[in-house]
């Protein structure tokens, strides 16, 4: 608006001017070394009009001139830092795909586009790891710890060079640094948590998950069985100590936190059969025996009543089968009470269908039993017993990660150091192998232990599945 007045003011004023020099003719003459003008004056006034257009016009060329170098600095700036980024990108899929040889390229030519900047440096050492080259790669992780905002990638990638070493009091060192920067972070929680376990540092381990409780990092009821493993983990080591009373409080705790862990109601059963509180040790095999039946549990009880009288040892075992009738455990029990007593055929009734369901070894054996008793039938015991070569295996301590068999149950997998990862199962129906993106596990530490593993690209503090079926403990 403003600028349209003063357009309108100035060809007014110009009209104006024009017609006031129109009124008033006038010549102008110019003599200057030979040379003659003559004009009118408002020819001249045109004249030197056009010239100062000239002028601004030169001027405004020049001014574009003396600017272009920045201005291209600029455009070639910007297109090194396109050309930069987009070879991080390219080096992150070589990455991904597992090209060491061009993830190393691509994070030189990133390098020497945009300059040792953090992403280029964690490319670079991204592409040294996968190329073998942890001289190269630690010396990248180092250099981000100078830089707040990058030193807890750097302590990551640091940390998982040390766990390839096998250097876990050096990984220790760094997890514990990485706790300062980032107190809440799942993997933090995770890896502390492990490395405690492997150390076997049970009391240290229980602090770090309590504090993972605290932060809502671990749900209350995986909290509540790593609580279990890891208080039944002390009362063994207390046990062999000769620490009983110390045992028996920490077992009986892991065994009311966790009903289902036999070898923690088996373990506080037998402290407390040591010190004669037989019924309280026949509380404790009932109450493992509800949740999940053992045999374990089954021998001890045996054990704990083998002194007792006949009619005092049915009475026992039937309190003890009435608690789970419908198992397969109760029922194996069950055949062996009818068997002593001389009831056969309730013995049979129990173990044929049993047997056509799942013709373990046990219930085998039983009919074995059953048919020389009964009837003297060698023959027949002959042929049962011949079935067991074909039985499936029974049930062991079987590692759900790795497919370990173990002999006797132990807070970590001897092979795989998996946390809580024995479960009573059939061996052989947990691969021997899997890929680690399919057991959960951190690609930064192949044989890391423990199910609370963060998983190296979600970061998150998720139990690991187990590849198994359904396993009681
Ligand atoms: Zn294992």
């Amino acid at each position: 608006m403003i600028r349209l007045v003063i357009g309108l003011v100035a060809i007014t004023l110009a009209g104006l001017g024009a017609a006031w020099l129109a009124d008033r003719p006038g010549l102008v003459r110019l003599d200057w070394g030979g040379w003659r003008l003559e004009t009118s004056v408002g020819i001249l006034l045109v004249g030197l009009a056009a010239l100062l257009a000239l002028a601004i016009i030169l001027y405004r060329l020049w001014r574009i001139v003396r600017r272009s170098p920045s201005l291209l600095g600029r455009w070639r700036a910007e297109s090194r830092s396109r050309r930069g980024e987009r070879a991080v990108v390219r080096g992150l899929v070589a990455i991904a795909a597992g090209d060491a040889r061009d993830a190393q390229k691509q994070a030189r030519e990133a390098e020497s586009l945009i300059g040792a900047a953090p992403l280029t440096r964690l490319l670079a050492a991204q592409a040294a790891q996968l190329s073998g080259d942890p001289a190269e790669a630690e010396k990248q992780f180092e250099a981000l710890l100078d830089d707040d905002e990058t030193a807890f990638l750097g302590l990551k990638g640091l940390f998982a060079q040390a766990q390839r070493r096998g250097d876990s009091a050096a990984a220790l060192v760094l997890v514990e640094r990485a706790r300062t920067l980032r107190p809440d972070t799942p993997w933090v929680a995770g890896e502390l948590f492990q490395l405690q376990v492997a150390d076997r540092k049970w009391a240290d381990a229980e602090a770090t998950l309590a504090q993972a409780v605290k932060r809502k990092l671990v749900e209350a009821a995986d909290a509540r069985r790593r609580r279990a493993v890891l208080l039944l983990a002390r009362a063994l080591e207390l046990e062999a100590d000769g620490l009983r009373e110390e045992a028996l409080k920490r077992a009986r705790d892991a065994h009311e936190l966790a009903p289902e862990l036999a070898p923690a109601a088996v373990l506080t059963a037998r402290l407390l059969w040591a010190t004669d509180k037989v019924r309280q040790a026949d509380g404790v095999i009932e109450a493992a025996w509800a949740a999940a039946p053992h045999p374990d549990l089954a021998s001890l009880h045996a054990q704990i009543h083998d002194a007792d009288g006949p009619a005092r040892k049915a009475e026992r075992l039937d309190s003890l089968i009435n608690t789970n009738p419908g198992h397969g455990e109760s029922r194996l029990l069950l055949a062996e009470r009818a068997l002593m007593a001389g009831n056969h055929a309730e013995a049979r009734t129990i173990l044929e269908p049993l047997a056509a369901q799942q013709p373990t070894a046990r219930a085998l054996d039983l009919l074995a039993r059953l048919e020389r008793a009964e009837r003297g039938d060698e023959r027949a015991a002959t042929r049962w017993l011949a079935q067991i070569a074909e039985a499936p295996p029974p049930a062991q301590w079987t590692c759900g990660r790795c497919g370990h068999v173990a002999a006797r149950w132990s807070p970590d997998c001897p092979a795989c150091h998996g946390f809580d990862a024995l479960g009573w199962r059939v061996p052989g129906a947990v691969p021997e192998f899997l890929p680690p993106l399919l057991q959960g596990s951190s690609s930064a530490a192949p044989t890391d232990p423990g199910a609370f593993a963060p998983d190296a690209l979600t970061g998150s503090m998720t139990a690991r599945p187990t590849p198994a079926g359904p396993a009681t403990d």
